[in-house]
């Protein structure tokens, strides 16, 4: 197997800032380093957090209209509720895939017994771009089990893989996605090494989020908190650092191309799109969530 290795072009150090409620996220773009990277335009690292009794915030209520927005638990857990009536809990290791499309109200919480009692949280959120052609799409959910995510581990079993998109040493994905995506959480121990093809149309970035790791043909030593971007070819090569473990997301995804007005929970094509979602929102044609009284 020959291929040409992408190799780091850019690296992003995550700021840390405030979201929804006030929880704090650890987030690589977009931000002064890194705007987006067709068609990813956000990714949000929860904590890790430990709340107190009564100190764990979310995003309350609030809409979105234009793409996709993935959840995946690490630690932890939250409820979701939506203005469709929906309602689900994303445990540990579990993956939400949504499609905002046309537009939803959506609340996302930490899980009442944390609100409560307190405990910890740790968490990814992307947000994937459609289309123009999908943008008004009909809102979907895709919840899969973390038991029902795929996973594999290189023969010397140092590199670890939890394939939630794509395809990994020989695992393939549950999760159905309307563009081709990679989103794989990789654990490497030292010494591991493992090359995956990656077919060249893809814009490619890696994540580390725990300890470090080596990328790409040069094994640039990328740490925790810091997303780099892969340039061409058609490999990546993943390897473990000396002396600690490393665990890192690989996302990968075929850019849309296609002008990006976004604000907000809102990313559209032009302006106008941008603000007609304003006004369907604000006229209530995104519905609410309806709750009953025994609820909070
Ligand atoms: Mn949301």
């Amino acid at each position: 197997m020959s291929l040409r290795i992408r190799d780091v072009v850019r690296i992003a150090t995550a700021h840390r800032q405030r979201e929804g409620a006030g929880f704090i996220v650890r987030r690589p773009f977009p931000g002064f380093e890194l705007d987006m990277v067709d068609p990813f335009l956000l990714l949000d690292e929860m904590g890790p957090a430990d709340y107190g009794p009564g100190e764990a915030v979310g995003a309350p209520d609030h809409p979105h209209r234009g793409f996709e927005t993935v959840t995946y638990m690490l630690e932890g857990a939250f409820e979701h509720e939506d203005s469709a009536g929906y309602r689900g809990r994303i445990e540990a290791g579990d993956v939400q895939w949504m499609t905002a499309g046309a537009g939803i109200v959506h609340s996302e919480m930490p899980a009442r017994e944390i609100r409560e009692k307190g405990g910890r949280v740790h968490g990814f959120q992307l947000w994937v771009n459609l289309p123009a052609r999908l943008k008004m799409t009909r809102p979907r959910y895709q919840e899969v089990p973390s038991s029902r995510i795929p996973t594999a581990q290189s023969e010397d079993g140092r590199a670890r893989v939890r394939v939630i998109a794509g395809e990994a040493l020989g695992a393939g994905a549950v999760i159905d996605t309307h563009i081709p995506i990679v989103f794989q959480d990789w654990t490497l121990d030292p010494g591991a090494d493992v090359t995956l093809p990656l077919s060249d149309r893809l814009s490619a970035f890696v994540y580390v989020f725990q300890g470090s790791a080596r990328l790409g043909s040069d094994g640039r030593l990328v740490h925790e908190g810091q997303a780099a971007l892969l340039g061409p070819g058609e490999g990546v090569r993943l390897r473990g650092a000396e002396g600690e473990t490393g665990r890192l997301l690989l996302l990968a995804g075929e850019p849309i191309r296609e002008p990006v007005a976004r604000y907000g929970p809102f990313v559209m094509n032009t302006r106008e799109e941008l603000l007609q979602a304003f006004m369907d929102f604000e006229a209530g044609r995104f519905g609410e969530i309806t709750r009953t009284a025994e609820r909070k």
